[in-house]
């Protein structure tokens, strides 16, 4: 029966972390996938998940279900971390929400739910976005068109011609849009911008679907809900599709949050019982593992605490490697200005480098990322930062 199935290429990221394995120049660099790794290389668990894990340990007494929705607990904490502890939506009892299997299940489970309300509907993505974007969504059958957002040449956003073609969008159109840290420009939009954009959605009556993946690895855990509670909080419907895999460090544990703003509380009831529904024909519940240490760190000040130093370490020390990545380019030479990453935020810069320049440096200097120059900023280290300063410089 399977022989009909055409054989598919290889994931490009998936496929640059198997020929970086397999490289043996000791001086490699990987920047491809995008988990976070510390100044050895290493992705270790958080010091606040650890210490969760424990009292999970104690605390855990069946591994019977969990309920369809997930842990409500986990739910009531991201839900105050996300919009906020007096959001006015969550106190006018405006949310649904559902435990996800990652952001991609949120993602994933918020596209059936859209193609439920309208099996001919349309979503705006980012031109470029994240490149899962594209099968998560439109495997759920709904029609994909970009909105032009960034341009390599001036290392910018397009924000006049992304205004244009939201300008032009039609009522009951979904647009997606980053929370922060774009993935993969890392350039993200202003306040400014973001309240521009506000004005667009309520104009238009598009649906703004926010993917928030990266929340704290830009400015802070509120400076970088600035976009989202604005929209959630001035429209009248919002979906939100959060990731727990990067500022939890929980990536294998798969825990997100799909929330849906409605109306009025009576459409929360009926978004309730939908996405619940939605999950149960395809994965019945989320796992619980991953969903109860986010829980009891959300509900623990202390560790809550820990945690918010936790994500501030991971920040400032991105921060600080994308200043010394700029200092060392132009230290070496660089005859391209590279000042612009300092400005990009979170995890992910684009260096606005050609496919031929970002294969070169691979085949030459064993440096590892993407075609589209997308760097993954946290694989760089005070050990590596040269010798790819030097690379990069050298293809130049
Ligand atoms: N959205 C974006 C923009 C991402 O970069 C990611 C992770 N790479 C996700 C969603 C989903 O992450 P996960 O399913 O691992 O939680």
């Amino acid at each position: 029966m399977f022989e009909v199935l055409p054989h598919l290429a290889p994931d490009p990221i998936l496929g640059l972390s198997a020929a970086f394995r397999e490289d043996t120049n000791p001086n490699k660099i990987d920047l491809g996938v995008g988990v976070y790794k510390d100044e050895q290389g290493n992705t270790p668990i958080l010091s606040s998940v650890a210490k969760a894990q424990k009292v999970l340990l104690d605390k855990e007494t069946s591994k019977t279900y969990i309920t369809p929705q997930g842990n409500q607990g986990f739910i009531d904490g991201m839900l105050s971390l996300l919009l906020g502890k007096n959001s006015p939506v969550l106190l006018a009892d405006r949310v649904a929400a559902v435990q996800a299997p990652g952001g991609c299940g949120a993602l994933r489970i918020l596209s059936e739910l859209l193609v439920r309300c309208n099996e001919n509907g349309k979503v705006w993505v980012s031109d470029p976005t994240w490149a899962n974007h594209i099968p998560l969504i439109g495997s759920a059958g709904l029609k994909i068109e970009t909105y032009p957002y960034f341009d390599k040449a001036s290392a910018s956003i397009r924000f006049d011609a992304m205004m244009e073609t939201l300008r032009k969008t039609e009522k009951g159109d979904i647009v997606l849009l980053h929370g922060c840290c774009h993935n993969p420009t890392g350039a993200d939009l202003t306040n400014a911008q973001w309240d521009e954009v506000l004005e667009v959605a309520k104009e238009r009556e598009f649906l703004p679907f926010i993917d928030v993946a990266y929340l704290g690895f830009g400015e802070g855990l509120d400076e970088d809900a600035y976009g989202m509670r604005l929209l959630v909080e001035n429209l009248p419907e919002v979906i939100v599709a959060a990731s727990c895999s990067k500022n939890f460090g929980l990536y294998r544990e798969r825990v997100g949050l799909a929330a849906i703003i409605t109306e009025d509380s009576a459409t929360r009831k009926i978004a309730q019982g939908q996405i619940q529904s939605i999950a149960r024909g395809i994965y019945s519940m989320p796992p619980s593992y991953g969903g109860a240490l986010v829980d009891i760190i959300l509900a623990d000040e202390a560790l809550n605490n820990e945690w918010v130093s936790e994500v501030n370490e991971m920040r400032d020390r991105m921060k600080s490697l994308r200043a010394m990545l700029v200092q060392n380019l132009h230290d070496n030479g660089s005859p391209k200005d590279f000042s612009f990453v300092n400005d990009q935020k979170g995890m992910f810069s684009f260096l606005c480098i050609t496919p031929e320049q970002v294969r070169e440096v691979r085949e030459k200097h064993s440096v590892y990322f993407v075609d589209s120059s997308r760097v993954n900023i946290a694989g760089i280290n005070q050990e590596n930062v040269e010798t790819l300063a030097k690379a990069l410089v050298s293809v130049l």
